[in-house]
């Protein structure tokens, strides 16, 4: 029996998998996989594996606790073959921690730069280019980067303050093998290239372990590779940082805090509904005394909290929202966080649970605040239920921070004025345009808010019924605010400007 111990001392962060299957042996040429010999792996902190025949599939978690590595009784050939790809590994990883890919790139730099190395094509354009457009990526702060195919070129594009930005285009002849590193990088299938795949890789960055979400998928012109990114710099939920005025803040976190209840939010993909959430958890962890346990069901669960149990939905294997739900609920967390209610089971054990001592957050697709309420009864939860339930609805949106560095203050148009209802005398700020904001004017994000407290009003208008107009009347008359004044507030702050709040508002 031959063991091979790796140590990969704070190389990998937890959750890397690395797949060994037998037809990715065969690819690489190492041989031996059909011949090879598998016992199972011992079990030590940190590494787990899958019971292993001479067909099955490999898996290796690198765990947070440990950062080794342990093989027992691998065929030699097989074992000669993982040495090499660590150390391949090690290699690409100790290349991104090189201060070259510290140091934030200007667009302008980033295409020359990926000109020099195609030019210099030495067999590693590939490995470099991915290298580089990954840690540029994350040096700039992007959630996620697109590799674009077209007929003769690749448009790499970034996804900065929710708006995706061209930022190199590169020779179609460089394509597919940018393709192929991409995607051994994040441990797919490279020889599969006609369907979907999803992997994870995470490389070191900027003295930080970053994690990016992979996903291939075929196009006519090859496969568009695109990757998340999870910077744990970017991961830091608090609620004091997520835009509300102190006086909000405030009633939310009052509402937060109550022994039970639902708090709803609701806004489009990306409106930062789920940093709320987090950030909400966080909140709840650091002051509520005696909190007895916080727990999570999500789909996909996004980051890793720590203190709280999260608890990822998996369809096909049955662990629906609402399976997950009632299994979650058994354990009697106090503080129950759900990533979305979405269908009459998960919404009726939601509201339920809001109403036998527990505190709910979750979000709900609705275009307003109000229609939230009448979301959940379409879905066929009884109104009394809902009524009786939720505590609170929280619609929100991102927009854009004027960029200090460029920042110019600007009278408004009459036409601004008219339509964003300005008394006059506000600082309005646009930014110019420069290098540290690409030109754009913007860095960074902020949200903006409607906190719509649920009133014994609403909720005997709910009882009886009442249309969704009425309902928003209400909030109205209750002076719950919009998403529209507390934008304008913030740009009559200086924070945002009136532009995005139209682009963000329509
Ligand atoms: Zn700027």
């Amino acid at each position: 029996m031959s063991e091979i111990l790796y140590h990969r001392e704070g190389l990998l962060g937890p959750r890397i998998e690395l797949h060994i299957a037998p037809e990715g042996l065969t690819l690489v040429g190492r041989g031996g996989a059909g011949s090879a010999e598998f016992a199972p792996l011992a079990d030590v902190a940190g590494v787990s594996a899958a019971p292993m025949g001479r067909k099955a599939t490999v898996t290796i978690s690198f765990g947070s606790a440990r950062s080794a590595w342990v093989i027992r009784g691998m065929h030699p050939s097989v074992a000669e073959w993982v040495e090499r790809l660590v150390t391949e590994e090690q290699s690409a990883v100790a290349k991104l921690a090189s201060p070259q890919h510290n140091r934030r790139l200007s667009v302008d730099e980033i295409t020359r730069t990926c000109s020099e190395i195609v030019a210099d094509a030495d067999g590693r354009a590939a490995v470099d280019l991915a290298d580089l457009i990954l840690a540029q990526a994350v040096l700039h702060g992007a959630s996620d980067v697109h590799f674009d195919p077209f007929s003769e070129r690749v448009v790499v594009r970034f996804r900065q303050d929710g708006v995706l930005q061209d930022v190199v285009t590169l020779d179609g002849g460089v394509k597919q093998r940018l393709t192929s590193r991409l995607k051994v990088v994040s441990h797919l299938a490279t020889f599969k290239n006609a369907v979907a795949q999803e992997g994870r890789a995470a490389l070191k960055i900027g003295g930080r372990t970053v994690d990016f979400r992979f996903s291939s998928i075929p196009t006519i012109h090859g496969e568009k590779v695109t990757a998340r990114v999870f910077d744990p710099a970017r991961s830091i939920f608090d609620v004091g940082k997520l835009g509300m005025t102190a006086e909000m803040l405030s009633l939310f976190v009052s509402m937060l805090m109550q022994p039970q209840g639902t708090i709803l939010l609701t806004g489009p993909a990306g409106s930062g509904k789920t940093t709320t959430m987090y950030a909400a958890l966080s909140y709840l962890h650091e002051h509520k005394r005696n909190l007895s346990s916080l727990a999570t069901v999500e789909d996909p669960v996004e980051y890793d909290l720590q203190v709280v149990n999260q608890t990822q939905v998996n369809n096909a294997s049955g662990l629906t929202f609402a399976n997950a739900l009632r299994t979650v609920l058994r354990q009697d967390p106090e503080v129950i966080m759900i990533g979305e209610i979405r269908d009459r089971e998960t919404a009726d054990i939601a509201t339920q649970a809001g109403l036998t001592g527990h505190m709910v957050l979750s979000t709900v697709h609705a275009r307003s605040a109000a229609g939230v309420l009448l979301r959940l009864v379409d879905l066929g939860v009884e109104p009394f239920l809902v009524a009786s339930s939720v505590t609170a609805v929280l619609s929100q949106r991102l927009v854009r921070a004027v960029c200090a560095n460029c920042a110019r203050e600007y009278a408004p148009s009459g036409e601004e004025s008219g339509r964003f209802r300005l008394k006059g005398g506000e600082r309005l700020q646009m930014g110019a345009g420069c290098e540290q904001c690409n030109n754009t004017g913007y860095v960074g994000r902020t949200g903006i808010f409607q906190l719509a407290p649920i009133s014994d009003t609403m909720r005997e208008m709910l009882l009886r019924r009442s249309s969704l107009n009425d309902l928003e009347g209400q909030l109205e008359n209750e002076q719950t605010g919009t998403l529209l004044a507390d934008g304008t507030l913030k740009a009559a702050a200086g924070v945002t400007s009136l532009e995005e709040l139209s682009r963000v508002l329509g």
